[in-house]
């Protein structure tokens, strides 16, 4: 047993990341579905009754918005990992919150009086 295994904050820390690790794999992304217009002037399209719903993956890079067109049979694999980012981002936040509380109690009963 080393000192670092017996550490238990290192072991709690190492408990929320294997936690937080079962979420992978995970998408940063968005999944827009659309309907749209193919441009042909007799299609039915141009009636009102346009193509889809085709969807598109949405994401940030640098402050600019980015989008891909994605195949139908990749929708459903596409929406698991997003939505695995999302219950990390909400998991993450929790965890942060209650071990800055952690600290919080830990630092007032060292402070002196
Ligand atoms: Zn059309």
């Amino acid at each position: 047993m080393t000192a670092r295994r017996s550490n238990p904050q290192l072991r709690k820390a190492r408990q929320h990341f294997q936690a937080l690790a079962r979420l992978l794999p995970m998408l940063a992304g968005s999944l827009v579905g659309q309907y749209v217009t193919c441009g042909k002037p007799r299609c039915r399209c141009t009636r009102g009754q346009k193509h889809g719903p085709l969807y598109y993956l949405y994401w940030k890079e640098q402050g600019r918005s980015r989008s891909l067109y994605v195949p139908r049979e990749k929708v459903s694999e596409l929406r698991r990992q997003i939505q695995n980012y999302r219950r990390f981002q909400t998991e993450l936040a929790g965890r942060l919150r209650r071990q800055l509380r952690d600290w919080q109690r830990r630092l007032k009963e060292e402070r002196p009086r």
